[in-house]
């Protein structure tokens, strides 16, 4: 045989289309409209002028600076932009953000984007003779890492309101003993549960179970769980650079978690690729986490777009979940998932839409900038109302 029979298994992510033959206004990925910050720029600039050799050499393999950056970014912030406050060169947290301990280095961990600290963590935590827990619908990564590691999945259905079902799902990580993964705002839904919801869930799971949120979203307006680490030794939580931070180019994703937890992820980064972060991605994150008063910034601006999307598309008749994150998930009624995304893309916006039942009718759309969600607001008015 030429290929093993893993492949076999295999049902690989497909990622928004990321189309050559003309030029979209891209509202598909999830990605950030804004460019990085001027300073992280220079800072890419500057290494590359001025310590060149650094090219040529290994990176760090631990990210230790990356990772006090991380740290006191967090600290700073409370763990969520979009509620933050930039005083001057200041950026406070909300208060009811803020975290009740220190966040320290060796809490954090860093991959190449999300995605990969995902596949670590699911490697790390969940076992192919126990079967994890996650919604029906959430990041569709999930399912795929699941398949490649060969763990089995217990797929518990959304509320009928597209929430959690939170109740199902500690009755079935109970029963399966093989831990919980869930998005927070959850994915395509865009709907979060508070801090509170998540730490009575935490209460009543097992605590040799493992309990992971996927804080990807968190910025645009969630409760950022961190401040939970304090009282949960089983609690991963997973965070990217690629939206709220402008860096989906860059591919950067860490794990919040005690020491513990990010020691075992460690092992198996060092058993793959002892250098998932290079050299230029780490200059890049450093100066992002140093300016995060720009990214403060702008959060809130997509928020606004979102908060101004969303009542156009309440006034127009359309069914809009309340969204937590820089996405809104919606439908027509009377008009499916799939003639929305093509009537759109015939106007030159591409969309989201996932042809997977239960949620066809839906379209998610990614919030741009002012001018680019002006177009799309002019694209339905001439071609889905
Ligand atoms: C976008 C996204 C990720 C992946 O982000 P990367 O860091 O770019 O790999 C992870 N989880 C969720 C829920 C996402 O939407």
């Amino acid at each position: 045989m030429l290929i093993s029979n893993r492949i076999k298994n295999l049902h690989p992510y497909v990622p928004g289309e990321q189309p050559k033959d003309r030029v979209y206004i891209k509202l598909n990925a999830n990605e950030n409209p804004y460019a990085p910050s001027p300073a992280v720029r220079k800072a890419v600039l500057n290494f590359v002028k001025k310590t060149p050799i650094k090219m040529a050499l290994y990176p760090d393999p631990d990210s230790l600076e990356l990772h006090e950056k991380i740290a006191d970014m967090l600290n700073k912030t409370g763990g969520v932009l979009c509620r933050a406050k930039v005083n001057g060169k200041n950026v406070t947290p909300d208060e009811s953000d803020k975290i009740p301990f220190t966040v320290t280095p060796d809490m954090i961990y860093t991959g190449n984007g999300s995605d990969e600290v995902l596949s670590f963590v699911f490697y790390a935590f969940f076992d192919s003779g126990k079967k994890f827990v996650m919604p029906e619908f959430t990041y569709s990564f999930y399912p795929v890492y699941a398949g490649f590691y060969d763990i089995p999945m217990d797929n518990i259905p959304l509320n009928r309101d597209w929430t959690l079902d939170t109740k199902t799902m500690l009755e079935h990580a109970k029963k399966n003993t093989g831990g919980i993964i869930f998005a927070n705002p959850n994915a395509p839904t865009g709907l979060g549960l508070k801090r509170e919801e998540v730490r009575n869930m935490l209460l009543q799971a097992d605590k040799d179970e493992i309990f992971i949120v996927d804080e990807a979203y968190v910025d645009f307006g969630g409760e950022s769980c961190i401040p939970l680490l304090k009282e949960f030794n089983n609690l991963v939580i997973v965070r990217t650079f690629s939206k709220s931070l402008c860096g989906a180019g860059q591919r950067l994703g860490y794990i919040v978690a005690s020491k513990e937890l990010i020691d075992i992820v460690t092992t198996v980064k060092n058993s793959v690729n002892h250098f998932p972060i290079d050299a230029l991605a780490q200059v890049s994150g450093k100066a992002a986490c140093e300016n995060v008063q720009y990214y403060v910034e702008c959060s809130k601006k997509v928020v606004e777009e979102r908060e101004k999307f969303y009542n156009f598309l309440v006034q127009n008749g359309f069914y809009v979940l309340r969204s937590q994150t820089n996405f809104i998930f919606v439908k027509k009624e009377g008009l499916s998932g799939d003639d929305f995304y093509k009537r759109i893309k015939g106007e030159g916006i591409l969309i989201r839409h996932f042809n997977t039942p239960g949620i066809q009718d839906f379209v998610r759309i990614t919030i741009g900038t002012k001018e680019q969600m002006e177009a799309l607001k002019k694209a339905i008015l001439k071609t889905v109302i």
